[in-house]
C-alpha cells in the first residue's frame, strides 16, 4: 500500500475509472474549526460504513485516519476547513461486479471553508418542495451511508430547482418529508423541535447533535413523520448538516414564509458552543459502529 501526500491538483484517475463511470465510491463531508477536527470519528465510522457496502475494505485503521487527517490539516495550516475524504475502485476492466479484482484508494483532500451558502443568503435559505419523491421502502437502499451513486439523484433534482431557490425537500412516497439534498430538516412547532423519523434518508452527523444538545438543554424534540400540512404550519423551520451546519429556512415554495426565528437561534448558539467545547471523540454514531464491527 502506498501512501503519499501530493499536491492537489496532481490526485488524478483515468477517465475509464470503475467508480466513475457507475458512482461505486463513498465519501465524507467533514470540517475543522480552529484547528479542531469536529466528530472526525463519527465521519470516519461513516466512510467505513458506505466503503463495507459497496464491499471496499479499507486498508487502514480509524486510528490511522485519524492521524493523517490531523497531519493534513496541519501541513496545510489550515485552522476552518472542509476535509473530503473519498474512498474508490481502481481496475482492468468496467464489468459492474468487480468480484475482489480491484484495488482500493482513499484520498483525503481538504480547502479552506466558512459558511456554505455565504454568496446570497448567509442568514437563511429558501427552499422548493422537490417533485421527485424518494422511495420509502428502502431495505434494498443503503440510505445511511454517503455512497457517491445515491448523490446523482440530489444532483438532478437540485438542477430541477429554479434558481431562486437553494435547496429542495424531498417528500417520500407515502408523503413524509425527508431531508433536502445535503442536509437535515427540523421544523418547530409550539416550542418542540420535530424531525422525520430516520428510515429511508440519512440520519446526518448534525442531526444527532442537535438531537443530543436539546437534550441536554431540556429543550422539546420529537421524531415524528411530517406531511407538507406540518411543515407548512410550522413556526420555524431549519437545515442541518456538516457543510450547512444550523441553516434557517425563510421560505418553502415561495408562499410559506417564516418569519420567526428565535428556537432555530438557540440551537445555533448550542451548536456554536458545542463546537468550541469540544475537545473528546464521543460517537453519536453507535448503530453505525456496530454495523462495522
Ligand atoms: N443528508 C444528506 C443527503 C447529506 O448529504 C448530508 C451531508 N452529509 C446530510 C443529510 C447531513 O449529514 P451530516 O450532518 O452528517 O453532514
Amino acid at each position: 500500500m502506498v501512501k503519499q501526500f501530493i499536491n492537489f491538483y496532481d490526485a488524478k484517475v483515468s477517465a475509464f475509472n470503475h467508480s466513475l463511470h457507475y458512482g461505486g465510491s463513498a465519501f465524507e463531508g467533514i470540517r475543522s474549526y480552529d484547528g479542531k477536527i469536529f466528530k472526525l470519528k463519527d465521519h470516519l465510522l461513516r466512510l467505513f460504513h458506505s466503503s463495507n457496502i459497496l464491499g471496499i475494505k479499507i486498508p487502514y485503521s480509524i486510528d490511522e485516519l485519524y492521524d493523517v487527517t490531523y497531519r493534513l490539516l496541519q501541513m496545510n495550516d489550515l485552522k476552518d476547513s472542509y476535509i473530503r475524504p473519498f474512498v474508490f475502485k481502481t481496475s482492468e476492466n468496467l464489468r459492474i461486479n468487480l468480484g475482489n479484482n480491484f484495488n482500493t484508494n482513499l484520498l483525503i483532500g481538504l480547502w479552506e471553508m466558512n459558511k456554505y451558502f455565504a454568496a446570497n443568503s448567509s442568514t437563511a435559505i429558501n427552499i422548493a418542495i422537490s417533485n421527485m419523491i424518494k422511495p420509502s421502502n428502502s431495505s434494498y437502499i443503503p440510505y445511511s451511508t454517503k455512497i457517491s451513486g445515491l448523490y446523482s439523484i440530489n444532483q438532478i433534482i437540485k438542477n430541477n430547482i429554479d434558481e431562486y431557490y437553494d435547496d429542495a425537500l424531498i417528500m417520500d412516497d407515502r408523503g413524509y418529508a425527508t431531508e433536502l439534498t445535503t442536509s437535515n430538516i427540523f421544523i418547530v412547532k409550539n416550542n418542540t423541535l420535530l424531525t422525520p423519523i430516520v428510515d429511508c434518508f440519512l440520519n446526518g452527523i448534525t442531526r444527532q447533535t442537535v438531537i443530543k444538545i436539546a437534550n441536554e438543554n431540556q429543550i422539546q424534540i420529537k421524531e415524528c413523520r411530517l406531511t407538507i400540512d406540518d411543515i407548512m404550519s410550522a413556526d420555524e423551520m431549519f437545515a442541518t448538516g456538516t457543510a450547512v451546519e444550523i441553516m434557517p429556512i425563510s421560505s418553502i415554495n415561495r408562499t410559506k414564509i417564516f418569519t420567526k426565528s428565535e428556537m432555530t437561534q438557540i440551537i445555533i448558539d448550542l451548536y456554536e458552543k458545542e463546537i468550541k467545547n469540544y475537545h473528546t471523540e464521543i460517537l453519536v454514531n453507535k448503530d453505525i459502529e456496530k454495523k462495522i464491527k
